[in-house]
């Protein structure tokens, strides 16, 4: 009986588990080719300036269309990048490609816009990452203002060789941004001992604020405390005019969401500016633009 047990547990279960790592690892290899091979894209997401209405920045969203798969998350692939040791050449890839799509934009635009983009802890652990963003920021002398986008416990396996990487960095004239801010289990006050300028506020505070008095608010709290420290601040995940207007009234400095837009292609881009003609008028549509 003991017998006929364990092994029907390990009929039903160890052959998922093999499935699951044998994904993980087609998933692995064909990332790293998928890199090779260009398969991958870059949308972009506006943020819009609480006090102006005005598009002030864009954040550049890694695409894969897979040719067997379909659509997979970063969510899903960056970590397995992470593991084979590609993230450098990803990020550098994302830095490169987001720069070439900016030129591409910049005729169109009234005034320059920040350019953010996501990075991956594991990049502020490497000397290469350094030495490959400068050699890529050389090449591109017009290069609008960049920010990094880091998630706060990606900070926390090595804080202090990070802060001279992320130093090092500033000096060059990258901004840094903590991503998801509020999901992590740092300290404003340690996070503020780093070389960061900008806080993004979660988007799971956000997207009930207007109902959940608690999430109001953290938002409105986490909002003070960075004006005090002299910290920008990103209220990401604006689905609706409400939580919109909350963020404006609470002061937060720049608002990102679908409410404004999904992230679109930089053709879809394009084509906006170019109705815009100039103007400073910001209303993205989502009839307009889907991801
Ligand atoms: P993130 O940097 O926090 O990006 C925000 C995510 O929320 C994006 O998902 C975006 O499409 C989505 N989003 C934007 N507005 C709204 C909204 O109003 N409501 C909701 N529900 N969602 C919204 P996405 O593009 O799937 O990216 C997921 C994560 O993958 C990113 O989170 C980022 O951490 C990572 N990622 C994306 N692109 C890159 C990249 O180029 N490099 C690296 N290392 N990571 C990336
Ligand atoms: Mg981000
Ligand atoms: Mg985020
Ligand atoms: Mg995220």
């Amino acid at each position: 009986y003991h017998c006929k047990k364990s092994r029907s547990a390990f009929a039903r279960f160890d052959p998922q588990l093999d499935e699951h790592s044998l994904n993980n690892l087609t998933l692995m290899t064909d990332a790293k080719q998928a890199l090779e091979n260009k398969q991958f894209c870059l949308h972009y997401q506006t943020q819009i300036d609480s006090d102006t209405g005005a598009v002030s920045g864009l954040e550049a969203l890694i695409r894969w269309q897979h040719p067997t798969q379909g659509f997979i998350s970063p969510d899903d692939f960056i970590p397995s990048l992470e593991l084979s040791g590609d993230i450098n050449a990803l990020s550098c890839w994302v830095l490169e490609q987001a720069l070439t799509d900016y030129e591409q934009l910049k005729p169109h635009l009234s005034k320059p816009l920040a350019l953010s983009i996501n990075i991956s802890a594991l990049n502020l652990l490497e000397e290469r990452f350094l030495t490959s963003v400068e050699a890529i920021m050389l090449r591109f002398p017009a290069r609008p203002t960049l920010v990094m986008e880091i998630t706060e416990n990606a900070l926390m396996s090595d804080p202090e060789y990070a802060c001279t990487m992320m130093q090092a960095l500033v000096k060059r004239g990258v901004e840094f941004s903590i991503d998801d801010y509020g999901t992590g289990y740092s300290s404003l006050s340690y996070l503020s001992r780093l070389p960061v300028s900008e806080l993004k506020i979660d988007r799971s505070f956000i997207f009930d604020m207007e109902t959940d008095l608690r999430h109001f608010t953290i938002v409105q709290s986490t909002v003070q405390l960075a004006k005090s420290l002299d910290l920008r601040t990103v209220g990401e995940g604006c689905e609706t005019a409400i939580s919109s207007s909350i963020l404006k009234d609470l002061n937060c400095d720049k608002q990102q969401g679908y409410f404004f837009s999904r992230p679109v292609s930089m053709e879809e881009l394009i084509s906006h500016f170019q109705s815009m003609d100039g103007s400073d008028d910001t209303s993205l549509s989502l009839e307009l633009m889907s991801d």
